[in-house]
């Protein structure tokens, strides 16, 4: 690990992890889509991605739909096919 290396937290699990491993999304309107460059933003690690019970937590935290959350567990499974 370099030194410097920003650090962030997975907000499901609260793991810390260099930036670069983390996967940066964004909330807004009850809606989690990838970060976009403006806005807040929040942190979750490769791990939780694959953890649907973690997923199912979160989606309940920011209140989505279950069509929003259909739309982002997608999002995510695409992240993970792409590496
Ligand atoms: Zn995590």
């Amino acid at each position: 690990m370099r030194k410097n290396e920003p650090v962030r937290m997975c907000i499901t699990c609260r793991v810390r992890e260099p930036q670069q491993k983390l996967i940066r999304l964004q909330e807004k309107n009850s809606n989690i889509f990838p970060y976009t460059g403006q806005g807040r933003s929040f942190y979750i690690c490769t791990g939780c991605c694959e953890n649907e019970k973690k997923l199912k937590g979160l989606m309940k935290r920011f209140r989505l739909s279950s069509e929003d959350s259909e739309q982002f567990v997608k999002y995510l499974k695409e992240l993970d096919k792409n590496g």
